[in-house]
């Protein structure tokens, strides 16, 4: 691709000895406390490079085009520009890194300069894993200014730019932290026009290490999300350890500050320390002010739990208490300030993120805390979806998976923001994707992201397990690779838009030339029905994923064919009958004679059930077969991450939906409430990460902020709200209104649940916003909903009462005779507007 930047040049400072980190895998190290312990290295700074570049009179525009191997913020005249964050995001670079526009034309005078601090980043950080080889930290601007009389002039990075080391971030690192010193010059004040030559006295040379494409960015920015601003709710001062009797002892409180003061001046005393709690688990930065004596070092240490005994038995790592970290791994997840001594000092972090609910907040000296609370950050996706319903702990548990999605849709969706991996694992990317596309308008995020899914594709067809590819992870998996066909299907349906099935349609036809050549067997087996209480053979996962690959994708062919009998509509004959073959070689593999299934796994049914494989003869005694299955394990899931995405949608699919408030509505473990009754404030990567009863849990794999069960919320917006888009009219065109109340008898139900009796939220579609209700009282069921302009939809209205033989329509007593029914359900064609039925 031409672009604007083909003639400047990719300019580095060198190399750090310290990137050679980046090449350590640090899984196939034993993860041990001294990995941990050890600290962020304090060596020299992060890259800045500069320009200082004249303009003549009348400018009309002045626009940097600029990107960066690491992670850049650009600085022009004393000022930081744009909100933007951690730029250039995160693409497979060995195929692409993106490049960003910033016009500055308000910050041009005469003589100009530019500063750009360039950090590691997802480049050549820990993160990288050494997937991208060799990795100076590398940085490429062009400076178009544009006069009034037509003339253009260009400053491109060169040989002939400045540098320095010495800026005030010595270190900083995604998975470890930041170590910032204000006695350095401040990046503002190193790109004032007059700051002295002197001091950007390095000279850079061309950088030659990059073999990608330079493509402008897509997808939406990693910012601050303001309107999620957070303060603490508590906060814990104290000092040194006390003998509980533990095996390490317990904090010495000297003080608890409520959620009025703790955001406030707190005066700390050399040796104390304070524990804020932001009562929430979230991604992004502290972002504070303070005042101490030149040179005092303050270290925030973020942890997603506190210690709760002391006791190692429960799988603590200190004092009880203070901040729980094992589970970040070799992850150091650090932040360092040190003070100019100057008067107060305003600190947040630039080059790296942390997934956190408490920071223990120290310093080497007396310092007095003027402010603190928490930057959320993450892509800025606007949010559209909301749900509220009668029980406080389902609202928790949407709460739940919505800062799940907050915190690891940042550049890239990962599977945990927190710990040394924080990757873009696609299994939990697509059994995510359809409740990430109800929460918030995630269309440019992954049309960004399907970018990086065509780079990392292998040379054989398969996407990879983790997208933007890594050295260190494998190929292919069944469940995971196949986000290369589901998630370019979720978009199309949630938003009716075609560009993406186009641009992803070659690529999606070498994963399905691939999948051709497994004889039916679909992608490779590797993670099943991961982390299931009830293992299913891996086989049929891989064969169902297939079948389901089959399924979207000929849908997806149908979509952009624009003719009947056209090259696409045959495709998606073809792929229709590549689904038959798969069926079939699913029943031969799977399907007794009696029809019950040789792998007697809830997951084994309910995907056999969601794909439509098991023969129309049998498919009611599969419907009873899983059903019974719940119930006799005590109306619990035992499904893992694969059965777990489809369990509840699939259950109102079959009409099941009351045994689906049942597991919703489950306490005990495995469950989803079950993590909420134990703390959580986000979806956790096991259901009992932490329990109340015994601590914590392995500290291998122990994320407290994983979406992928958080998938569950696809089933509350679709079936529980009812609000659904039809197939046939994507985008929510033609929209279904399917509201499933909880009417479960007190013997289908198990003991000690309430029902819950009202649901009300919104989802926000290109036409407008969807508002339902519902609420039931009695026999009576009442729903209310406004159906946005230039749409359509089709209500099925449920009749919950027995006797009930009218329904009031907008006021109006109808029959519930005059309705045509269907599956017990009055269909009833509903207008733009807002309208009420009563039944
Ligand atoms: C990740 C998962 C991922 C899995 C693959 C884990 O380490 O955190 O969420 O899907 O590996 O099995």
């Amino acid at each position: 691709m031409n672009t604007i930047l083909d003639k400047a040049k990719w300019i580095t400072l060198g190399r750090d000895p310290r990137e050679v980190r980046s090449k350590i895998n640090p899984w196939e190290y034993p993860i041990t406390a001294e990995i941990r312990a050890e600290d962020i290295p304090d060596g020299y700074g992060i890259p800045v490079f500069s320009k200082k570049f004249e303009v003549k009179e009348n400018v009309k525009k002045c626009i940097v085009y600029i990107t960066a191997l690491g992670c850049f913020n650009l600085y022009v005249n004393g000022s930081r520009i744009s909100n933007d964050e951690l730029m250039p995001g995160w693409t497979d670079f060995n195929k692409r890194v993106l490049y960003y526009e910033y016009d500055i034309t308000e910050h041009v005078s005469k003589v100009n300069r530019i500063a750009v601090p360039v950090s590691l980043g997802w480049w050549a950080g820990r993160i990288s894993l050494g997937t991208y080889g060799d990795n100076d930290i590398a940085l490429i601007c062009a400076i178009k200014t544009e006069y009034a009389n037509g003339e253009v002039e260009y400053v491109y990075s060169d040989i002939d730019w400045q540098g320095t080391t010495d800026g005030p971030v010595r270190y900083a690192d995604i998975w470890d932290g930041e170590v910032y010193n204000s006695n350095y010059d401040s990046y503002s004040k190193m790109s004032q026009p007059n700051y002295p030559c002197e001091k950007l006295a390095k000279v850079p040379t061309v950088f030659t290490g990059f073999k990608g494409e330079i493509s402008p960015k897509v997808g939406p920015s990693v910012c601050v999300r303001e309107f999620l601003n957070m303060k603490p709710v508590s906060a814990t001062i104290f000092d040194g350890i006390n003998d509980n009797g533990s095996d390490f002892g317990a904090i010495n409180v000297v003080s608890v500050i409520d959620a009025k003061e703790a955001s406030g001046r707190i005066v700390l005393k050399k040796g104390q320390k304070v524990n804020y709690d932001l009562g929430q688990n979230m991604v992004g930065w502290a972002n504070f002010v303070v005042k101490g004596s030149k040179n005092t070092t303050i270290t925030l240490r973020h942890a997603e739990f506190l210690n709760d005994s002391g006791m190692l038995s429960r799988g603590n790592d200190d004092a009880d208490g203070s901040v729980y970290t094992a589970n970040y791994r070799s992850a150091k997840a650090k932040l360092k300030y040190v003070l100019n001594g100057a008067g107060e000092e305003k600190y947040r972090p630039a080059f790296t993120f942390f997934g956190f609910r408490y920071i223990e907040f120290s310093a080497d000296e007396d310092i007095e805390i003027i402010s603190f609370k928490c930057d959320v950050v993450g892509s800025d996706t606007p949010e559209t979806g909301f749900i509220e319903t009668s029980s406080k702990d389902i609202n928790q548990l949407y709460s739940n998976i919505k800062w799940g999605q907050r915190g690891n849709y940042l550049s890239v969706p990962s599977d945990c923001p927190q710990r040394d991996e924080t990757l873009g694992w696609t299994g939990d990317t697509q059994v995510f994707a359809c409740t990430g596309a109800y929460n918030a308008n995630v269309l440019e995020f992954f049309r960004k992201w399907l970018q990086d899914a065509r780079d990392s594709q292998l040379d054989n067809g398969m996407y990879p397990d983790v997208i933007p590819k890594s050295r260190v992870v494998g190929n292919g998996g069944a469940a995971w690779s196949d986000a290369g066909i589901i998630v370019p299907y979720m978009m199309y349906k949630m938003y009716g838009d075609k560009s993406i099935i186009k641009e992803c349609y070659p690529s999606m036809q070498k994963y399905m030339d691939y999948l051709a050549t497994t004889n039916l067997e679909g992608p490779l087996q590797t993670y099943g029905d991961w982390l299931a209480y009830e293992p299913t053979e891996k086989r049929l996962i891989s064969i169902c994923y297939y079948a389901y690959d089959a399924i979207l994708y000929s849908k997806m062919m149908a979509a952009i064919s624009e003719n009947e009998g056209d090259f696409f509509a045959q495709k998606a004959e073809e792929y229709m009958q590549v689904y038959n073959n798969v069926r079939n070689h699913f029943c031969n593999t799977y399907l007794n004679d009696d029809g019950s299934l040789s792998q007697n796994t809830q997951t084994a049914y309910l995907l056999a059930l969601k794909l439509d494989l098991i023969p129309e003869e049998y498919k009611e005694k599969a419907k009873k077969t899983v059903a019974q299955k719940i119930i006799d394990n005590g109306y619990k899931l035992s499904t893992g991450f694969i059965g777990t995405a489809t369990l509840n949608q699939t259950l109102s699919e079959i009409g099941c939906s009351n045994l689906a408030y049942s597991l919703l509505l489950q306490t005990a473990n495995p469950s989803w409430l079950y993590s909420v009754y134990q703390g959580a404030t986000t979806v956790w990567e096991r259901w009992n990460s932490y329990t109340k009863e015994s601590g914590f849990g392995n500290v291998g794999m122990n994320s407290f902020n994983h979406y992928a069960y958080g998938a569950v919320g696809e089933w509350m917006y679709k079936y529980m709200l009812g609000i659904e888009t039809d197939e046939k009219e994507v985008g929510f065109k033609h929209i279904i209104l399917q509201p499933k109340p909880d009417t479960r008898k007190e013997n289908e139900m198990p003991e000690g649940q309430e029902k819950i009796s009202w649901v009300k939220g919104y989802f926000v579609t290109a036409y407008g916003k969807i508002e339902a209700s519902w609420s039931v009282d009695g026999n009576t069921f009442t729903y209310s909903v406004s159906v946005p302009e230039n749409t359509t939809a089709t209500l099925f209205l449920p009749v919950i009462g027995e006797n009930t033989t009218t329904v009031t329509a907008d006021g109006v007593k109808c029959d519930i005779g005059d309705f045509s029914q269907k599956d017990g359900y009055l269909v009833i064609d509903v207008f733009p507007g807002k309208h009420e039925f009563v039944c």
